[in-house]
C-alpha cells in the first residue's frame, strides 16, 4: 500500500502546494507517516509518523518550496513504523537521488544478507526502498560520461529489475537533473502521469492514483505501462522507455478495496468496476432463494456496490450504519482487541434499518472478519430477523507478498473453512462472497482485455519467484509486527 506523488515544475516554480494537496487526496493509501522531499540547490525534507495534516506546519512549507518535489504517505508494510523508515528517501553522494515507492520487495532479506552485506553495505532502515535506492544510485555511480543521461537512467532502472525482485512502483528525483518514474515489471501497482500548463510551462506529476491529478488540477497524460521508465531531463521533454518485459498484471485489489472510487487506474474506472461488482453479486444471491428487506452497506467502500446489488434484487439499498471519520482505520490498530473494541466506536447503527427486518450487510472482504463479526452482533442487538453477510470479493486466503498488508494466512477467517463454517464463525445466518471469475469479469467489464494480480484469492503469484522462504519471512514479519 502507500501512496506517491511526484512533480516537477517549470524553471523557479514552487510546487509543494501541489504536492500537499496530491498527498491529502492518497491519504486513504496510509496514515501511518508521510514525507516530503524536494530540491532547489539541495535536497530539504520533512518526514513524521501520523497523517498529512499533522506531519506538515506552515514553518516546514517555505524551507520545502522547489520547482522538484517527491511526497509519500506511508502504511508499514515490512518493517515497524519508526520515523528512519519514512518516504522519500535520498543520497547526496555520490550522486544526488531521491526515491519513493509503492510496493513491497519480495528478496529484501536476501539482498541485505547476500548483496548488500557481501558489499559492506549495512542498510540504515527498516524500509525496503533503501535497497531499491542503493541498487538504482549505485547503477548510476557506474555511469560512462560525468552528466547523468537518459540511457543511465535507464540502465539503472534495468539493474534494479534484475536485482530487485516484488512489486515496486518508483517515484524520483536526480538532483539537479530531472525526474523519473518507473512501474514494476508486472505493473501491479499503479503509477499514472499527468501534466499542466502554467504562465512559465509545462509542470509534470506522476502519482498513484488519477484522484491526485484531477484534485492538483492535471490532465491525464496516460497510466505507465508495466516495467515502463519516464524520464523527463532539464529539457522538460518527458521521455518513455519501455525497460521491462513481463505481462502486466494490475492489482484487483485495487478495484475492490484499495483505491478511492474517484479514481480510475489503467484507464478503469474504480466506481463502475465496484457498481459490476454489486450487480454480479446481487445475481448470485438471487440463485440463493433467500428473500432479503434491505440492503446494507459497511461504509464506506461498500457503498457503490450495495446500491447495484439492492437494484438487481429489487430491495431498497439503506445506510444502516453511520461511520465516524474521525476514528481512523480499524484494520491498522496494532492488535486484534485494538481493533474489535474500535470498530464499535467507528461504525453507529441506525435502529429502523434494522428492527424486524432480513437484512443483507455488503463489505468489500472479510479479512480475519473481525468487522464482521461486530456487525452482525450489532445487527442483531439492533432487533433484525436475519443477518445475512455478503462480500463483493472471494475469500481472501493468501498473504500478498507485494505490499497490500492483509494478514498472515493463519488469520484469514475463511483459511481452511466453508462458507457455512465462516457463517457459523461470524454470527450470520448465510454468507455469501464473490466468486472470482465473477469478480475477474466484472472488473474487465469496465476495462476489458486485462488480467489480473489476484494471488489474495487464488495464490497465483505473478512475478513466478515467490519461494516458501519469502511467504514464511513475510509471515515471521507481520507476527512479530503485531506483537509489538
Ligand atoms: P476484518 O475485520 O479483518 O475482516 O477486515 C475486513 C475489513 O477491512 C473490511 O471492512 C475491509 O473494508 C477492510 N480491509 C480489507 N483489506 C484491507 C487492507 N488491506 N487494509 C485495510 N483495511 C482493509
Amino acid at each position: 500500500m502507500c501512496g506517491f506523488i511526484s512533480i516537477f515544475g517549470p524553471e523557479g516554480s514552487d510546487v509543494l502546494q501541489d504536492i500537499l494537496t496530491g498527498l491529502l487526496a492518497i491519504q486513504h493509501r496510509g496514515q501511518d507517516a508521510a514525507g516530503i522531499v524536494s530540491f532547489d540547490e539541495k535536497f530539504r525534507a520533512k518526514k513524521g509518523l501520523g497523517l498529512v495534516r499533522e506531519v506538515f506546519e506552515d514553518k516546514h512549507l517555505s524551507r520545502l518550496s522547489g520547482s522538484m518535489a517527491v511526497g509519500h504517505v506511508r502504511y508499514p508494510t515490512v518493517g515497524q513504523n519508526e520515523v528512519g523508515d519514512v518516504q522519500p528517501f535520498w543520497i547526496d553522494f555520490p550522486v544526488g537521488v531521491a526515491m519513493a515507492h509503492n510496493g513491497n520487495v519480495t528478496n529484501f532479506h536476501e539482498l541485505k544478507k547476500d548483496y548488500f552485506a557481501g558489499r559492506h553495505v549495512r542498510l540504515a532502515s527498516n524500509c525496503d526502498l533503501e535497497a531499491v535506492l542503493y541498487v538504482f544510485a549505485d547503477r548510476l555511480l557506474r555511469r560512462k560520461g560525468d552528466s547523468v543521461m537518459a540511457e543511465d537512467v535507464v540502465e539503472a532502472t534495468r539493474e534494479t529489475f534484475e536485482r530487485v525482485k516484488g512489486a515496486y512502483s518508483v517515484v524520483g528525483i536526480i538532483a539537479g537533473v530531472g525526474m523519473y518514474a518507473f512501474r514494476d515489471p508486472f505493473g501491479i501497482k499503479p503509477c499514472i502521469f499527468g501534466r499542466k500548463q502554467t504562465e512559465q510551462g509545462w509542470q509534470y506529476a506522476v502519482a498513484s492514483e488519477s484522484v491526485v491529478l484531477d484534485v492538483a488540477g492535471y490532465e491525464v497524460v496516460r497510466d505507465l505501462k508495466a516495467g515502463e521508465l519516464l524520464w523527463i531531463g532539464m529539457d522538460r521533454k518527458p521521455q518513455f522507455f519501455q525497460v521491462g518485459t513481463k505481462p502486466h498484471r494490475p492489482c484487483v485489489f485495487e478495484y475492490i478495496y484499495f483505491a478511492r472510487p474517484d479514481s480510475s487506474l489503467d484507464g478503469a474506472s474504480v466506481y463502475a468496476a465496484r457498481l459490476e461488482l454489486g450487480k454480479k453479486l446481487g445475481e448470485q444471491w438471487k440463485k440463493t432463494g433467500l428473500e432479503v428487506d434491505v440492503v446494507i452497506p459497511v461504509p464506506e467502500s461498500a457503498r457503490t456496490a450495495a446500491q447495484t446489488m439492492a437494484e438487481v434484487l429489487g430491495v431498497p439499498y439503506r445506510e444502516g450504519f453511520v461511520k465516524n471519520r474521525y476514528v481512523g482505520r480499524t484494520f491498522i490498530m496494532p492488535n486484534d482487541k485494538a481493533r474489535q473494541s474500535t470498530i464499535r466506536h467507528k461504525l453507529n447503527p441506525i435502529r429502523v434499518e434494522f428492527e424486524g427486518k432480513r437484512v443483507l450487510i455488503l463489505d468489500d472482504s472479510i479479512v480475519r472478519g473481525n468487522t464482521s463479526r461486530q456487525i452482525v452482533k450489532i445487527a442483531r442487538q439492533m432487533g433484525a430477523a436475519k443477518v445475512y453477510l455478503a462480500s463483493y470479493s472471494p475469500p481472501l486466503l493468501h498473504p500478498c507478498l507485494y505490499g497490500i498488508d492483509m494478514s498472515t494466512k493463519r488469520e484469514f477467517v475463511a483459511r481452511g473453512r466453508t462458507t457455512a463454517e465462516i457463517a457459523t464463525e461470524l454470527g450470520a445466518d448465510f454468507v455469501l462472497y464473490q466468486t472470482i471469475e465473477d469478480m475477474v469479469q466484472a472488473v474487465q467489464a469496465v476495462g476489458p482485455d486485462r488480467q489480473f494480480c489476484k494471488a489474495c484469492f487464488d495464490g497465483n503469484y505473478p512475478t513466478g519467484d515467490i519461494t516458501e522462504r519469502m511467504l514464511s519471512d513475510i509471515e515471521t514479519d507481520r507476527l512479530e509486527a503485531t506483537k509489538s
